[in-house]
């Protein structure tokens, strides 16, 4: 069989990272380093399972506790399987095929690009500024692309920054299309524009369970909306793709907001620290407002990431990327992971100087 026998707007797709990991300590994926949710992973301990009947179609329970947790209703929110599903949907939804300008900044997530190609959609890349921030006019765009959709997340992955609130803003006014803001890291910045889905016609919010929810093995994402686009996208989306186990255990984590202050305030103590200490090793550290930082390293990227690897410890190489040349993305791990880390960099650095 040929590849050929694929449509022909995905025949060039390859697959997503997909590390050998072994017992490795995983500083590569951004996921909360303080272990599984627990209260999660409570609810799941003392779950009686019915697997023969159906989960809740649209996960109504799930969508109960996110709008009482935001002040908005069951009927603003869409669940599913990741964001990434979420995703899915919304270029399903708004993305004519061969027709729609899907726009996206760089650098950003890698994602955006293969999820407008699954939807045969026009891809557009518009550059961030020197500080990694919005270039407003462009992203606006004109024409097509200005009735096109538009997608970013902020904190961005993999710079680390947010964007700035007014140039989100001015965006959303001066955009014709649909505007997903990804919030992937958004309890990390301790901001959302998740309460605010009702003041505008275009704006799409998408968030998940994989990383400060500790969750990313369950599979949970969701996004928020007006109520119009709500419908929209609920009348597209796959139907029953959360599953009851899944989402009884998210009801069960939205519940302890405990956890999830607990490991933002670790990140934001522990950030600061790790930046320091890479910069002490020569790192270039670029801000973050997430449980990441970018760094540029002070050897090549591809043999720091290899020795870390060889010593037990991955993290994310972004070195061949166009505007991140050289630079690698660790998570923010607590205070022993950390030096576990740079001790690990250290190592390597040493070995490289020999
Ligand atoms: C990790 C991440 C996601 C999460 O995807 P899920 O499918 O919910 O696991 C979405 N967007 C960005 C930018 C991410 O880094």
């Amino acid at each position: 069989m040929d590849r050929n026998w694929m449509k022909e707007s995905v025949r060039d797709l390859t697959m997503y990272y997909n590390p050998q990991v072994g017992n490795a300590l995983r500083m590569d994926t951004n996921t909360n380093v303080l272990g599984s949710n627990p209260a999660a992973f409570e609810y799941l301990k003392n779950l009686r399972l019915d697997l023969n009947g159906y989960p809740n179609t649209y996960s109504n329970g799930l969508r109960d506790a996110l709008a009482e947790l935001y002040g908005i209703t069951r009927d603003n929110l869409v669940a599913g399987n990741g964001s990434d599903e979420m995703l899915v949907t919304t270029y399903t939804t708004f993305c004519e095929p061969g027709k729609t300008v899907c726009t996206a900044p760089v650098p950003s997530y890698s994602l955006y690009g293969y999820f407008a190609q699954l939807a045969s959609g026009i891809y557009r890349e518009v550059e961030l500024d020197e500080d990694f921030q919005l270039d407003v006019d462009a992203m606006v765009g004109k024409g097509d692309a200005n009735k096109g959709i538009l997608i970013m997340p902020t904190p961005n992955n993999p710079t680390g920054n947010c964007f700035r609130q007014k140039d989100i803003e001015e965006i959303l006014a001066r955009h014709d299309g649909i505007v997903i803001l990804d919030e992937a890291y958004s309890e990390y910045a301790r901001q959302t524009m998740i309460g605010k889905v009702d003041e505008f016609d275009n704006l799409i919010v998408c968030k998940t369970f994989s990383k400060a929810y500790a969750m990313a093995n369950l599979r949970i994402g969701y996004m928020a909306s007006n109520l119009k686009v709500a419908d929209m996208l609920n009348s597209v989306k796959v139907p029953y793709s959360l599953n009851s186990v899944s989402e009884g255990a998210a009801i069960a984590a939205v519940k302890d907001q405990d956890f999830i202050k607990r490991s933002v305030d670790m990140v934001s103590e522990q950030r600061p620290k790790l930046m320091a200490k890479l910069d002490s090793l020569g790192f270039e550290c670029y801000p973050s407002d997430a449980n990441f930082v970018l760094a540029k390293a002070p050897i090549d990227h591809a043999k720091l990431v290899e020795g870390l690897k060889k010593r037990g410890v991955l993290i994310r190489d972004f070195g061949a990327k166009r505007r991140i040349e050289n630079c690698v993305r660790p998570t923010v791990g607590t205070e022993e992971l950390n030096k576990v880390m740079t001790d690990a960099i250290e190592d390597v650095l040493a070995e490289e100087k020999r």
